[in-house]
């Protein structure tokens, strides 16, 4: 199957061979023809499965089938960086189809923004704060309004954004079509699509919440003390081509990459405290090579796409699946491969019994001669490995 079996904006099809994207992955070939039919539409898809181009390519073709003035589509992201993301998949898509964009984000000036709202872009890509001040300065014009998108709705209520997407609904018109996409599927993010969707379709992709099989992955036990010796060995061994390493706090994140930096990797880095310009220069640099390593806190990188990522490194366990879940899905995008290592010290061991309890198995251990000895609450039915892991390194420590 092609793009072109579709009813699809031929130049769109036709853009799109020209990055020799020609074959739908499957959240493409079942959302395609549905979101084509007018109806609403609930995704469950893992980053990285190319749900952008699955929402914006029927999208396009129904404003280009039926023009009329004003926004036309509007997708709600949870963070700037997915804005940024989604927005380069949208803009090649709508420049084939002869249609602007608009990029609406927090922490940057109102005046582009506005000035594309109100010249009406045909699409608007946008986090939900940021919006609600456009919308309340009456710069928006949703009343054509045939899509509603919201991208990864599950990331969207963990960062306390639902009042935010209720208030704008309430703006928009009742009989548009309304499109979620999300990794997850908790009871929260249930409810807010069983009130603001029509006899929603449901697709899932692959397992819920299950990382990408194409990414190996191995745990690495570690007392806190010896971390960063640890990851310098890794990183020495792997040699990555590019590496993604996430810790829970900004000061660890910024501790980090000056220790990176002395032992002379290039790296830059992203989270809270560092301005729009400075996380778009690090990814910019991160892309092109310039920096082999990027080291980010989980909010600033969520949803950051960046083709052929080697290694991901996970120098803080996450507090919850979803964030591993997540983290780990940096690499492995689009058909590639990838390494996702987590280093885990004692007082962390209960972060990784909820991960590897979600996971359904054990992550394999990949143990040194000062490895402190793993304590997880997983206890894997019926197969083999982990417990002969366990008691294999229960016995060296003895020696
Ligand atoms: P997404 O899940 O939308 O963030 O997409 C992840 C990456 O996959 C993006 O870089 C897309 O350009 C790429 N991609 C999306 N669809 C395809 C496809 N059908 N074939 C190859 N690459 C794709």
């Amino acid at each position: 199957m092609t793009f072109s079996d579709f009813d699809l904006h031929e130049p769109c099809v036709k853009a799109l061979a020209e990055q020799s994207i020609i074959t739908p992955t499957p959240v493409q070939s079942e959302a395609i023809p549905m979101v084509l039919t007018g109806k609403d539409l609930i995704a469950v898809a893992q980053t990285g499965t190319g749900k952008t181009l699955a929402f914006t390519l029927p999208s396009v073709k129904r404003i280009v089938d039926n023009p009329r003035k004003g926004t036309r589509i509007l997708i709600l992201v949870p963070t700037r960086e997915l804005c940024v993301q989604v927005h380069r998949v949208v803009e090649g898509m709508a420049d084939a189809a002869n249609l602007t964009t608009a990029l609406i984000y927090g922490g940057v000036g109102y005046e582009k923004q506005t000035k594309a709202l109100r010249k009406g872009a045909h699409i608007a890509i946008a986090t939900p704060g940021r919006l609600l001040d456009h919308i309340d300065q009456n710069n928006a014009n949703f009343k054509n309004l045939s899509a509603l998108i919201l991208d990864e709705a599950d990331r969207m209520l963990d960062m306390g954004f639902f009042p935010d997407v209720k208030d704008i609904i309430t703006h928009l018109p009742k009989d548009r079509q309304t499109l979620m996409f999300s990794a997850t599927f908790q009871d929260a993010v249930a409810r807010l699509a069983s009130n603001m969707m029509h006899n929603p379709e449901k697709i899932v992709i692959g397992t819920i919440a299950k990382p990408v099989d194409a990414v190996t992955q191995k745990l690495y036990p570690v007392l806190p003390e010896r971390k960063l010796r640890l990851i310098d060995e890794i990183l020495s061994e792997a040699q990555p081509e590019s590496c993604m390493i996430f810790l829970r706090t900004k000061v660890r994140t910024e501790q980090l990459t000056e220790m990176l930096k002395n032992k002379g990797w290039k790296v830059a880095q992203i989270h809270g405290d560092r301005s729009q310009g400075q996380r778009q220069q690090a990814l910019d640099g991160f892309r092109t090579g310039k920096y082999r390593i990027l080291v980010a806190t989980d909010v600033a990188a969520r949803g950051i796409d960046i083709d052929g990522v080697s290694h991901v490194i996970n120098y803080d366990i996450p507090d919850n699946p979803d964030d591993y879940i997540h983290r780990i899905g940096r690499t492995a995008r689009a058909n590639t491969t990838g390494d996702a290592y987590t280093l885990v010290s004692p007082g962390e061991f209960q972060a990784l019994g909820a991960i590897e309890r979600t996971l359904g198995h054990a992550i394999p251990r990949e143990e040194r001669p000062d490895s402190p000895r793993v304590i997880s609450v997983f206890k894997p039915e019926g197969k083999k490995g982990t417990r002969g892991r366990r008691v294999r390194s229960m016995h060296r420590r003895r020696r």
